[in-house]
């Protein structure tokens, strides 16, 4: 749409991190025209419709650099449970649903994080073609990829690490499908990757058969690392390697791969990694739900890596990624040199807009608000307590902000929020049917996997056996 946001602060995230004062955004069709000046941009656009941006601090959209939206499903139950939940819950769970079951989750992830002010997901998951329609519907900016792997994640809970090239075959047929239908659909707001599930259910056969598949259609890859010491044992039984020099003794390691957590990751993995020019897609909040969060996070922004942030399970909110992925830098655990406050604001709101970008290779079309970018925009209201008072912007949001503070969200020159309204969503409907789908499928998996247990003081509203 053509548009001028007049008399906002916005703040910019450009190379020198302007953030400027009654200020204005041009846009024309579904880029960004301009930003300046607001009487200079009244002269410049004088036919683009207004919107008064007085009171609202216009922020690139933020990109959420890794999440599994159809594991909204787990929300509020497994958070709370001891030991691995990856194989023993989230694996089967996914098995368990519909596709439309599996759509209905995804439209409450993407509803979320509309909602928490992101304008891009990057979701690597199981059976993404039956969702992929329900989340682009929502009119979110995408990076989706099948999330591969040769060995069978529902055996891993009970100790079966073997390799089956036939269910591998299965997830490169998805990937080839879905590459097919969705890279660069809906005119080119969904775009695809290649995505290895884990290095512990990945054989070196199927990490060169998915770096061939990346390179073969020119994609970015992405892959979990080091995110459970379960995933360290068995990588270490089967290759004697840690998890980051297993995939680098397959030549999977690169500047176009970003890996998610690096939880595990030791200063030798670093290094590793950082020579090879891996990103790193961090989830803080949802790493740290488990207990203190063991990564090396110090070490890992003084070697240089480019970190970005992601949700990862059961929540979209990017402020709270923004927040404890503050927290827990400053705590700093491996950093090199002495303490001091760091990183500032604005690296950790660069971690949630222009370096989300790079790992995408999207740097040149989102992630900072400058003319010929793509205008996927996030509308703060600064007329909000936690907001006020206002010196520095950057550091209330980071430090403050929530998704309550979120006023409208623009993805590609086009509100999917505005005035806290999200507009692609039937809101009332969805969250009703999500409750609906989220106890159906707790019951079905409890049902069909007579070895899991159900979460405390659930019984009542699922209807469950009580737990063993
Ligand atoms: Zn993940």
């Amino acid at each position: 749409m053509d548009l001028l946001i007049t008399g906002a602060m916005v703040v910019t995230c450009d190379d020198a991190r302007r953030v400027l004062d009654n200020a204005s955004v041009a846009i024309s069709g579904e880029r960004i025209a301009a930003v300046g000046d607001a009487a200079g941009l009244e002269r410049e656009f004088p036919r683009h419709p207004r919107m008064d941006g007085r009171g609202l601090a216009v922020l690139p959209g933020l990109v959420n650099a890794h999440t599994h939206t159809v594991l909204t499903a787990l929300r509020g139950t497994v958070e709370d449970f001891d030991g691995d939940i990856i194989y023993r819950y989230m694996s089967p769970v996914s098995y368990t649903m519909s596709d439309h079951e599996r759509g209905v989750m995804a439209a409450l992830g993407c509803l979320e994080a509309i909602r928490s002010g992101a304008t891009t997901l990057v979701e690597p998951f199981r059976h993404l073609p039956s969702f992929a329609g329900a989340m682009a519907d929502t009119g979110l900016r995408l990076w989706l990829s099948e999330s591969c792997a040769d060995i069978d994640t529902r055996k891993i809970r009970f100790g079966d690490y073997s390799i089956d090239e036939a269910f591998g075959r299965v997830f490169l047929e998805r990937t080839e499908a879905l590459v097919e239908a969705w890279h660069g659909a809906r005119d080119g707001r969904v775009k695809c990757q290649i995505a290895a599930h884990a290095p512990d259910n990945c054989s070196p056969a199927m990490l060169h058969r998915l770096s061939e598949m990346a390179r073969r259609h020119g994609l970015t890859r992405t892959c979990h690392l080091a995110q459970s010491p379960g995933e360290l044992a068995a990588v270490k039984a089967a290759h004697g390697l840690t998890p980051a020099a297993y995939l680098d003794r397959e030549g999977f390691l690169g500047p176009d791969l970003t890996c998610a957590h690096w939880t595990f990751c030791t200063p030798d993995d670093i290094a590793l990694l950082a020579a090879r020019g891996v990103n790193m897609a961090h989830t803080p909040a949802n790493s740290s739900r488990k207990g203190p969060h063991g990564v090396l996070a110090g070490l890992i922004q003084d070697a240089g890596i480019n970190i970005a942030l992601g949700t990862d399970n059961m929540t979209e909110d990017m402020f709270q990624a923004m927040k404890i992925g503050m927290i827990l830098h400053r705590g700093g655990l491996g950093r090199a040199r002495p303490g001091g406050v760091d990183p500032q604001p604005q690296a950790v709101l660069d971690m949630a807009t222009r370096n989300g970008a790079r790992t995408l290779g999207a740097e040149a079309e989102i992630g900072s608000i400058e003319p010929g970018k793509k205008a996927d925009l996030t509308m703060i209201d600064l007329d909000q307590p936690a907001m006020r008072p206002l010196l520095r912007p950057v550091s209330n949001i980071v430090h403050y902000g929530h998704p309550g503070i979120v006023h409208s969200v623009m993805v590609d020159g086009s509100f999917v929020m505005r005035e806290r309204k999200v507009l692609t969503i039937d809101e009332p409907a969805l969250l009703a049917e999500a409750q609906a789908v989220t106890e159906r499928v707790w019951r079905r998996m409890l049902a069909d996997n007579p070895d899991l247990t159900p979460p405390p003081d659930t019984e009542a509203r699922l209807g469950t056996r009580g737990a063993a």
